[in-house]
């Protein structure tokens, strides 16, 4: 597996059909599912670490972030990685940027309104990715559901010549979703947090039970949350829109997003209408190598 910093190395070292897998770093078995996804069927698979800044509001949350790029290295290798790509902001903005891609309504509910401007960091970035390695197949997680909508419109929009693969969410042994963020819970925070994914199994059993209608599910959700997250939103959205509904219908997503002391989670579950089923993802058996290393 090679480490290089710029694109125009990936482009060298690309063969045959290629596989982006664009992250923030500090990978957990979330992000190495998406990457054996793409080793499965792709013959060079790249995987971006980059911070990246356009997306955060909060300095705060940004500086925060966790990092630790020799451990991304060597966990990519593990899952099937053939390139990682970690540019630095130098090599991603020489210059300050004047271009701005901004998806419209797909990105304005859910997290477009609680995150003024985080989609638009999004989509820049994804798009100078998409640029920049050039794949011919791109694997997000569904644990971003909205992201995923997002994507998937810039990409119809701006005739991206790439297959968007969306992927399951990986939760961990309690059914938290993973994310980078959870190693800054205490263990009192991860108590209140996990709370946001038993509200959505809640929402899920009885979505899945007969005939709630949105706001009886989205009332279960609310109800099984600790009081002491403060949540931002709940939504059933369409997977496809990520437009809010009021009504339940096609493929769509029952979301969540929450506040525990300074650390801002979400997560969702897939709602099928067609067959009343849920995705609601897979589970770890034991605990996460997030928590590997002692932190
Ligand atoms: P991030 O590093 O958080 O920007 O995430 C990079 C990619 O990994 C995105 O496509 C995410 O949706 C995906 N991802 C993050 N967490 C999970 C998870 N728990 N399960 C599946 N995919 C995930």
């Amino acid at each position: 597996m090679r480490v290089v910093e710029d694109f125009a190395s990936v482009r060298s070292l690309a063969r045959g059909v290629v596989g982006l897998v664009p992250t923030m770093g500090f990978l957990h078995e979330g992000h190495l599912s998406l990457i054996g996804a793409a080793a499965a069927d792709t013959d060079t698979v790249v995987v971006s670490v980059f911070v990246n800044p356009l997306q955060f509001g909060e300095a705060s949350d940004l500086s925060s972030y966790p990092r630790d790029l020799d451990r991304d290295v060597a966990l990519a290798e593990s899952a099937g990685a053939d390139v990682v790509v970690a540019p630095g902001v130098e090599e991603m903005f020489p210059v300050a940027p004047e271009t701005v891609v901004s998806v419209g309504s797909v990105a304005a509910p859910m997290e477009g309104l609680h995150r003024p401007g985080h989609f638009d960091g999004v989509a820049t970035i994804v798009a100078k990715l998409f640029a920049g390695v050039g794949p011919d197949r791109a694997y997000f997680g569904r644990k971003d559901a909205q992201q995923l909508a997002v994507v998937r419109t810039m990409v119809r929009d701006l005739s991206f010549p790439i297959d968007v693969v969306g992927r399951p969410i990986v939760r961990e042994h309690d059914g938290l979703a993973l994310s980078s963020r959870n190693v800054r819970l205490s263990d009192a925070d991860r108590l209140k947090a996990v709370t946001l994914s038993q509200g959505l199994m809640a929402g899920a059993d009885l979505f899945e039970s007969g005939d709630a209608s949105v706001d009886e599910i989205i009332g279960a959700v609310r109800r099984r949350v600790s009081a002491d997250v403060s949540v931002e939103y709940v939504e059933i959205a369409g997977s496809e829109t990520a437009a809010p509904a009021s009504d339940l219908g096609g493929e769509q997503f029952l979301a969540i997003a929450g506040r525990i002391g300074d650390v801002r989670l979400i997560d969702n579950v897939t709602l099928d209408n067609g067959t009343r089923t849920v995705d609601r993802g897979t589970r770890l058996d034991g605990p996460s190598i997030l928590y590997e290393g002692g932190s």
